[in-house]
């Protein structure tokens, strides 16, 4: 007489296949949303007037991306540098859309009960305020992980309709109050390189 072996042995096989399957598909997403480091990419800003007046490097490293600015013939002081939402300063600057905002954030990343990175975070492309000195140049190195040139995540900047740089007439308030930035004096659309 044939004796049944237990169900569980049937299934231990099947059990084997779906945890490591499981395995895989886990290390397989962790992959999947680690950075491609050395991406890089750049923006040429453009003045109101349409004249070229500097560029904006990008770099994505493990941990975000390193932004190094360098522009010339801006009013002295400081200046709101933001990363907005659509890759287009024409027909104008508002052309950008609004600050790049992929968590559906609110401004200012230094508002103590907003942290970016999480929903209702603030905005990934909120970064701090460019100063040009009295000759109009400002030189400035910035890091983030609000944004990431890789295709895919969500605070990618290279999302369907692409992202742009904003250099703001005044300074940014960083969320502490409303702000007011004023007129968009500058802009580039970030393009790969
Ligand atoms: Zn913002």
């Amino acid at each position: 007489m044939k004796r049944r072996l237990p169900l569980v042995v049937y299934l231990s096989p099947v059990v084997i296949v779906l945890v490591v399957g499981l395995v895989l598909l886990i290390v397989r997403c962790s992959e999947a949303a680690a950075p491609t480091v050395g991406l890089t990419a750049e923006a040429v800003l453009v003045s109101e007037d349409g004249g070229a007046i500097g560029t904006v490097a990008f770099r994505q490293t493990a941990t975000g991306v390193l932004i190094m600015a360098d522009i010339r013939e801006l009013a002295p002081g400081g200046h709101a540098f933001i990363v907005h939402e659509v890759g287009a300063c024409t027909p104008d600057f508002r052309a950008a859309g609004d600050h790049f905002n992929p968590t559906g954030g609110g401004h200012g990343f230094i508002h103590s009960t907003w942290k970016r990175g999480e929903s209702g975070g603030a905005h990934g492309g909120d970064l701090p305020n460019l100063y040009a000195g009295s000759d109009g140049a400002a030189r400035a190195d910035f890091f983030t992980d609000g944004i990431t040139l890789d295709t895919g995540p969500r605070h990618s900047i290279f999302d369907a309709d692409g992202s742009a740089i904003i250099v703001h007439e005044r300074p940014d308030s960083y969320g502490t109050e409303e702000s007011d930035t004023g007129d968009r004096v500058a802009c580039g659309v970030i393009q790969r390189t």
